[in-house]
Parts: C-alpha cells; sequence; structure tokens
C-alpha cells in the first residue's frame, strides 16, 4: 500500500492545503487515515480521486475536499464529543476520531453500519461508536455533543440536533432540497440563540428520517 501513502499525501497537498484548509491537525489526520479502506473493492484504485465515490447501499463517501471543508468548519478540539449524521462509509467519522475525544456516528443503513463498524475495528480506531437508526432524532443519550456534523441534506436543521448541541456547539450540514444545498454552520451561543453562517453551495444524498425527507423523495 506504499502506493496509496504517497497518493494521500498528495490528496492533501493538492486538494486540501492548495485550496485553503488551514488546519495542520486536519491535514495530519487526512495524511493517517487511509481512504482506500471505506471504499468498495471495485473503486480503490479511485479513493484519492478529487470527487465523491459510490459506496455500498446505492451510497456515496463525500469528496476529500468536502470532508475537510466541514470538518474545518466545526473546529473539532482534542476534548470534544462529536455526532456524525450519516456515517455511510465511515470515512469521515475515522478522521475525526483523529482530532476528538469520542465520535459518535449514526446511520440509517444497517449493510453500512456493519462496514464501518468493521473498518474502525481493523484499523484501531477505538473512539468511534457506530449506531444504527434515524440520526435526525440525534443520539440523546450521548448528548451535549461539542459539535456535529451531518452528511446528508436535509430541509432544515432537525430540532433535536439543535438540542444535543452543546452551548458553545458548532452543528455543519447541507441544507435545501433537490440537487443542490448551502453548506450551514449554526453555533450555538446560549439556551435559546443559535447564530448561523451559510458557507458554500454543496451536493450531499438526501437526509431521510422524521426530520429529514420522507423515504424516495425529497418532500419534507
Ligand atoms: N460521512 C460519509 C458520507 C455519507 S453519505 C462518509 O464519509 O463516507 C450520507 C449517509 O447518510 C448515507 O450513508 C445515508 O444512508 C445516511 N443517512 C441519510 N439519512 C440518514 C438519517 N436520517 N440518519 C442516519 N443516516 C442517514
Amino acid at each position: 500500500m506504499a502506493d496509496c501513502a504517497r497518493l494521500r499525501q498528495m490528496m492533501v497537498e493538492q486538494q486540501i492545503i492548495r485550496r485553503g484548509v488551514g488546519d495542520p491537525r486536519l491535514w495530519a489526520a487526512m495524511r493517517a487515515v487511509p481512504r482506500e479502506r471505506f471504499v468498495p473493492e471495485d473503486v480503490r484504485s479511485l479513493a484519492y480521486e478529487d470527487r465523491p465515490l459510490p459506496v455500498e447501499a446505492g451510497q456515496t463517501i463525500s469528496q476529500p475536499y468536502i470532508v475537510a471543508r466541514m470538518i474545518e468548519a466545526a473546529a473539532i478540539s482534542p476534548e470534544d464529543r462529536v455526532l456524525e449524521v450519516g456515517a455511510g462509509s465511515g470515512y469521515a467519522a475515522a478522521v475525526m476520531s483523529r482530532l476528538a475525544a469520542h465520535v459518535f456516528a449514526v446511520e440509517r443503513i444497517a449493510e453500512l453500519t456493519a462496514l464501518a463498524e468493521g473498518r474502525m475495528k481493523a484499523l484501531g480506531y477505538d473512539n468511534v461508536s457506530i449506531g444504527l437508526g434515524d440520526g435526525t432524532a440525534g443520539w440523546a443519550e450521548k448528548a451535549p455533543f461539542d459539535a456535529i456534523l451531518v452528511a446528508a441534506g436535509g430541509p432544515g436543521v432537525p430540532p433535536p440536533l439543535r438540542e444535543q448541541l452543546a452551548i458553545g456547539g458548532r452543528l455543519v450540514m447541507p441544507v435545501g432540497d433537490g440537487g443542490e444545498q448551502q453548506l450551514v454552520r449554526l453555533i450555538r451561543k446560549d439556551e435559546e440563540e443559535f447564530d448561523l453562517t451559510v458557507l458554500e453551495a454543496v451536493r450531499f444524498v438526501p437526509l431521510i428520517g422524521a426530520h429529514g425527507w420522507k423515504d424516495g423523495n425529497a418532500d419534507p
């Protein structure tokens, strides 16, 4: 896998650093996590391409740059407890596990949770917990979270996720319907007040659940 290590260095240099992601801890995390282990065999040779890739169960692994932008926007510190909604392949959760105290990642498709769990175990990433279920409800028993990343596009920020955000916590999520969404960041100022910033236009698979879209279409 010497080749993958070289491709990974190039990915971080060309797709992450050169495009302005400025956090050296994040560069190190992305240099460390073997992305090729998070994609199906048939697309392994494309693991370090500058694009999302198809994974199992008709889902996608996000483009490396988008993973980096979202994690950078969430400003994760070593003592943070992080929630990810939409664990998918587990790649973003694995990167965040190198930056945070613990990552709780929820995924609604059982095939994907099993694969992600196996990957964490094989790589020795023991500060990641993968949960099966509707992540639009958050993970109440593990709340509050210092950072929440939602890796699928929904009609709005699910109220349970707002509630499970710690004071000072950051939530990053694509909001909007159809093909394109706006990546937004919500910072919790105090019990009642949240600050919203729109970051950039993005394309994600739909967030499906009680506080997302209904299964099979884009109607909330
Ligand atoms: N973070 C992933 C990208 C995941 S793609 C990675 O690094 O590879 C988005 C994922 O969100 C899909 O796997 C999809 O099944 C999942 N998803 C969609 N709605 C969800 C919900 N309500 N709860 C949990 N997972 C959800």
